[in-house]
């Protein structure tokens, strides 16, 4: 087995790399108004009631239709992965990693295809699309390694005339709901956690991004992973997702979305059913108010740099997105005269052009919602960059950014989710620190400064569960900055972290007698000599 490392991202700047890409864009979009089912225990259902995902680049272009699961839908799946349950908690911790493994294969094999999916269905610019890839085979890699480490146990103490050890087992059905905004990263991460834990899983992807989910499940089945390990049920969160959650043979829920819908399922997740015999488990990770700090001993370059990539890459769409910039007073002049031409410089159009930069935002209510925002910041301070929807076929907004925005205003507390950077000032870098930790949020946060002891209190007073000295608050690595918010940012699961597996798995601790003394010396030695 070779050891864990994170891939590599295309180099699209080859010729021969973009020609690959052009190629997997054109053939995706071959395939543009497909219908695609649900599929529970293998078998495919097609429903009467359907849905459609869009191209955001393209007002009203359909990418694939979908069925709209109801709740007798949700009932079977749940059926079947309660007896898929049966067998698969009891497969060995090494096959279920082989599985991952194949995935990841298959992932890699099918690379440029799911970029374009990316590129088509979310309006992700080719290397944001290319990175939500590599991450997405980075959790198969990274959490097939894990399961086999948790496999062997923890180390305990010995106890004279006894076996002692602790084994992890799974938890049972697992109701995974991702959001559409790393439709593939995020959705493969929180499903083969699940099952690789020995969990069976319904999952239920975000309506926005079906078509990227759906291609995940071919991959399951090309990778023929036991039907009924994982069911995939498309459909309103409201009502296919709000039924499971309540189920009473429910027993966790990953989810990763907005804090409104992460505090109702934690809400209903929480109220014992009829024959429920469980507490269920709730990991939620939700939304973000993600801050860069610019001190005044800062390496302004660099600031301007990560500012700019944290808070307009995938158009500010991502929980780790910068939407707050605090300033320090002595820099304010010199930062903001190099930042805003790079701003004003963002490329704004259809992503299936490598040369965009920045594309459309995901749906229409989105749109709708960011350009409110947009207005309510024009109330509460000054436009000066932006602010406007980019003309164009797609749901186009310009990069924005408005400053003079104090801590109580809107636009510095609320998650807009798109492209608009609030800018305030502090008087120096304490202040700072009190309106970075100012939110009910506590995702990421990005701290520039030269000073060893600023590093040190920031280090210790910024409150967020992903905090990054001298770079950019966005960009998260498996294995290697292992991701989850505090406050209502979540649960803080980590994911990708050496704790997350033990959120799908509970603990079993055995001990064993072994009978006279005699037996007990032997056994306790040849035990120890095997260890050896
Ligand atoms: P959302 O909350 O609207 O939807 C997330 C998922 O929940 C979707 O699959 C949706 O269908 C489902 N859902 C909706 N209503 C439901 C209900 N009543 N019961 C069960 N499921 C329901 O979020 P979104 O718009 O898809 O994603 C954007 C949000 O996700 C932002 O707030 C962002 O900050 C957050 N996010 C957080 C992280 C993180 O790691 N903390 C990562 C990515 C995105």
């Amino acid at each position: 087995m070779k050891p864990f490392r994170t891939e590599k991202y295309n180099d699209f700047t080859k010729p021969v790399i973009r020609k690959k890409m052009e190629k997997a864009l054109a053939k995706v979009e071959s395939q543009f108004g497909r219908e695609y089912s649900i599929i529970i225990g293998g078998k495919r259902i097609r429903l009467d009631k359907k849905f459609h995902s869009y191209n955001p680049s393209k007002k009203g272009e359909i990418i694939g239709t979908f069925q709209k699961a109801d709740e007798q839908t949700a009932e079977q799946a749940m059926d079947a992965a309660l007896e898929t349950f049966k067998s698969w908690r009891y497969t060995s911790a090494k096959t279920r990693a082989n599985y991952l493994f194949k995935i990841a294969n298959i992932m890699r094999k099918r690379r440029f295809e799911l970029d374009a999916w990316m590129v088509l269905e979310e309006g992700k610019n080719w290397l944001e699309a290319d990175a939500d890839v590599a991450e997405a085979i980075d959790f198969c890699d990274y959490y097939a390694h894990e399961v086999l480490r948790y496999d062997k146990g923890p180390k305990l103490y010995e106890f004279p005339g006894e076996i002692n050890k602790q084994i992890y087992i799974p938890l049972g059905v697992g109701i995974v709901i991702p959001p559409w905004n790393f439709p593939l990263a995020i959705l493969v991460g929180m499903t083969t956690a699940s099952f690789v834990c020995g969990n069976t899983v319904i999952l239920k992807p975000s309506s926005s991004s079906p078509g990227i989910a759906a291609k995940f499940m071919e991959i399951i089945e090309q990778a023929k992973v036991p039907v009924g390990v994982v069911n995939f049920l498309t459909g309103p969160g409201a009502i296919a997702g709000d039924y499971l959650v309540r189920h009473p043979k429910t027993r966790f829920i990953a989810f990763t979305g907005s804090k409104a819908v992460g505090l109702r399922i934690v809400e209903q997740a929480g109220k014992a059913q009829p024959g429920q015999i469980w507490i269920k488990r709730v990991i939620a990770e939700m939304g973000g108010k993600d801050l860069i700090i610019v001190d005044s001993e800062a390496d302004i370059d660099s600031a301007v740099t990560g500012a700019r990539a944290s808070a307009f890459g995938f158009q500010g769409q991502k929980c780790s997105a910068c939407s707050r910039l605090i300033l320090d007073d002595n820099i304010y002049d010199k930062f903001m005269k190099k930042f805003i031409p790079t701003v004003e410089a963002i490329k704004v159009g259809p992503v299936k052009n490598y040369e965009n930069y920045m594309g459309p935002v995901i749906n229409e209510p989105a749109y709708n919602s960011i350009l409110e925002y947009i207005k309510i910041g024009k109330s509460e301070g000054n436009l000066i960059c932006g602010g406007e929807p980019d003309p164009g076929d797609g749901w186009f907004i310009q990069p924005t950014v408005i400053v003079d925005i104090e801590a109580h205003h809107r636009i510095f507390q609320e998650e807009i989710f798109g492209p608009v950077l609030a800018v305030t000032r502090a008087r120096n870098f304490d202040h700072a620190i009190e309106l970075a930790n100012d939110s009910v949020y506590g995702l990421t946060g990005a701290v520039y400064t030269k000073n060893k002891k600023k590093i040190e209190k920031a280090k210790r007073e910024v409150f967020v569960g992903n905090l990054y000295i001298n770079r950019k608050c966005t960009g998260a690595l498996v294995g290697i900055q292992p991701f989850g918010g505090f406050n209502m940012s979540g649960t803080d699961s980590k994911a990708g972290g050496p704790d997350y597996l033990l959120l799908f798995m509970q603990a079993k601790s055995i001990a064993e007698y072994l009978g006279t003394k005699k037996k007990v010396k032997k056994s306790t030695k040849s035990k120890r000599k095997k260890r050896k």
